[in-house]
């Protein structure tokens, strides 16, 4: 049974019916999950303005008849993060926040700090005014939730021959999970790995949460770092990630020179 006034946040809203809603919504001590409103779809009901993607909803939850679904007994808004809807870049940085506790987290398992993370970075990207703030609260989720989810990026030494960073004269980025030295064979999907990119992908892996928000990438690294990370996801999740190519696009479009 779910505990009382449990924190979620609204992953996906789906129609069910003529005026009900399913919502996949992230919790701490449950992972994902998914609950059914009662008459969510009408307007100037309960829930009317509560049932909004990125919202942060404290849920009284009611179990049916299956155990993977829940009713929606009662929820009121924590936070609404309503700063990602006054600018569509925000909007489209946070898309991929949602998109992968939705498609790469199993259903009702806890998963330690990612719900921590996904606010964390859901608060850095609703006050973001340049490409570069965004991208680097992006890439800070990216690859602190494959830590989380145990595919953590191996930026100590080469992947395939042990030889320490330190004694690397440059590096490549493998979509094996980590660098790779330039005496091992080159893989024709390899990234580059720029040293200050090495140094920023090492602390989103290591830093206390709280340090976080204020992690910057080196000025112009956003589309590297990015590439890199969008690229190494689809592998792990082995598909497509549409809010990860939208992102992408709108931080990519607009990150010029002028981004930093
Ligand atoms: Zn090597």
């Amino acid at each position: 049974m779910p505990p009382s006034a449990l924190p979620g946040l609204v992953l996906r809203l789906r129609p069910l019916g003529e005026s009900d809603l399913m919502l996949d919504v992230f919790t701490e001590p449950m992972g994902r999950l998914t609950a059914v409103a009662k008459g969510g779809k009408r307007s100037k009901q309960r829930f009317f303005g509560v049932l909004l993607e990125t919202h942060l909803l404290e849920m009284n939850l009611e179990p049916t008849k299956s155990p993977d679904l829940w009713r929606l007994a009662s929820a009121k808004v924590m936070a609404s993060h309503v700063g990602l809807r006054q600018d569509y870049r925000r909007l489209l940085a946070a898309g991929p926040v949602l998109e992968l506790l939705l498609r790469a987290t199993p259903v009702q398992s806890p998963q330690s700090g990612a719900l921590e993370l996904a606010l964390a970075v859901l608060a850095r990207l609703e006050t973001g005014d340049t490409p570069a703030e965004l991208g680097a609260g992006l890439a800070v989720f990216l690859v602190r939730l494959l830590d989380r989810l145990g595919y953590g990026l191996n930026l100590d030494a080469c992947l395939h021959c042990g030889r320490p960073l330190e004694q690397m004269k440059s590096a490549r980025l493998s979509l094996g999970g980590g660098l790779v030295c330039p005496s091992c064979p080159p893989g024709h999907r390899d990234h580059q790995a720029p040293p200050g990119l090495v140094k920023f992908l090492a602390a989103a892996r290591d830093l206390e949460p709280q340090a976080l928000s204020r992690l910057r990438l080196p000025a112009g690294q956003a589309p590297l770092a990015l590439g890199f990370l969008a690229d190494f996801w689809r592998e792990v999740v082995g598909h497509d990630l549409p809010s990860l190519g939208l992102a992408l696009r709108s931080l990519r479009v607009s990150g010029s020179p002028s981004g930093r």
